[in-house]
């Protein structure tokens, strides 16, 4: 019999949590680091949700415990919005809300999974989905988008995927980590073949908010009856990572069941934080706007400083607020004296020699590969821009 339990000790950490939290402490020792790390806004909470947080704070009410599901006025505005944004109906009753994003899309893989069941995931993936598939009890189907093809899946890679255990798929767009934004007709093709053979669907929303250019956020939810799951939460859109709101969103049973789940595991989500969501999205929408164009502000000089860098090679991220350039490039050539064998190596080497913090691809399930967030200050983005030009 194991110590440890096989299947949590088997887990590795997640990466992006990993470099956050190796950059905050060399931050906290007195190391001059620029991270490129998390896709953490660095704006502050806007002003008003803070202020009803404080005023939550005091109401006694607050102090205990309540429905494990979410505050009925913060599932009115969920639905609202979902209904609003991703163009489906839904009502409070299909809302869950939820310890942020990431425990939606658990609750929503426990909810779905059965042992054994697939789930194909494109890659390169959000560094979370396959371990979540894995503690849910399923199995992690990835299939590699390339760059060549804007980092999307054509039709053909999901029917040489697909078997008679595949239960669900994973969709991001905006995605992260490669910044793709998918067409709606390139959205709607996908849900349908997924209607079609009665996968379910889930759908990350979390970069809604977040699309430039000409690009367009479509839901694929939209083109679907039944059998999607909607993930979302005000980390990213309302600059409240630490605030630990997110919500899942879906038909009645899957509901019921991870509501279930959550009953047992981390029943209702901070009443506090609950209230600041519901100011987050009851109140004024300038500040979502206010984020966006500062991404995209910081994305074009990221896309510039990246694509000067010979051996570099970078789409122009057309979402979220990460880009993701190939650094194939670079592999093999010495630098300080140290030959970069693969995108790992490279990582740990620009935190130690030029104290900038990336995610390596290999966590994205694409090596050769780096992700940068852009969700940094503009100076601090020039400066670690600068330093890897300098370096490399
Ligand atoms: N989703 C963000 C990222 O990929 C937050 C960190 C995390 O939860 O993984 O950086």
């Amino acid at each position: 019999m194991n110590r440890i339990s096989n299947r949590i000790g088997s887990i590795a950490p997640s990466a992006t949590m990993a470099v956050s939290a190796k950059a905050k402490q060399l931050a906290a020792a007195g190391a001059d680091v620029v991270s490129f790390g998390p896709g953490e806004p660095d704006f502050p909470t806007p002003q008003h949700v803070v202020e009803a947080a404080a005023a939550a704070c005091r109401d006694v009410q607050n102090h205990r415990y309540s429905a494990t599901a979410g505050h009925q006025d913060l599932r009115e505005a969920v639905a609202a919005a979902t209904s609003a944004n991703s163009k489906v109906d839904v009502s409070p009753s299909q809302v869950l809300v939820t310890n942020g994003g990431k425990y939606a899309v658990f609750a929503a893989c426990a909810a779905l999974l059965d042992p054994g069941d697939e789930v194909i995931v494109p890659a390169p993936y959000w560094v979370s989905y396959p371990w979540t598939i894995h503690l849910a009890g399923g199995v992690a189907v990835p299939v590699l988008a390339d760059q060549g093809t804007g980092f999307q899946i054509t039709i053909d890679q999901l029917e040489r995927a697909v078997t008679d255990r595949t239960k669900a798929l994973i969709f991001v767009s905006p995605s992260n980590p490669t910044g793709a934004v998918h067409s709606r007709t390139k959205v709607q093709e996908l849900a349908e073949w997924a209607a079609e053979r009665g996968i379910w669907v889930i759908a990350d929303e979390i970069y809604e908010h977040f699309v430039y250019d000409d690009a367009e956020f479509s839901s694929i939810a939209s083109f679907m009856e039944d059998r999607w799951v909607i993930v979302n939460g005000v980390a990213k859109a309302y600059a409240m990572p630490g605030w630990r709101v997110g919500w899942m969103v879906g038909p009645p049973d899957a509901i019921k069941a991870a509501t279930g789940l959550q009953s047992h595991s981390t029943s209702n989500v901070c009443n506090v934080a609950q209230r600041a969501a519901l100011a987050a999205l009851t109140g004024p929408q300038q500040p979502v706007a206010d984020f966006k164009a500062a991404f995209d502000r910081r994305r074009r000089a990221m896309y510039e400083a990246l694509s000067a860098i010979d051996g570099v090679e970078c789409l122009v991220p057309q979402g979220a607020f990460y880009a993701f350039p190939s650094c194939s490039g670079l592999l093999g050539r010495s630098l300080r004296g140290r030959t970069i064998n693969n995108t790992l190596e490279f990582a740990d080497l620009l935190l130690e020699e030029i104290q900038v913090a990336v995610v390596p691809g290999e966590a994205f399930g694409a090596p050769g590969f780096v992700r940068f967030s852009y969700a940094l200050s503009d100076d601090d983005l020039a400066k670690g821009m600068q330093r890897l030009a300098n370096f490399l």
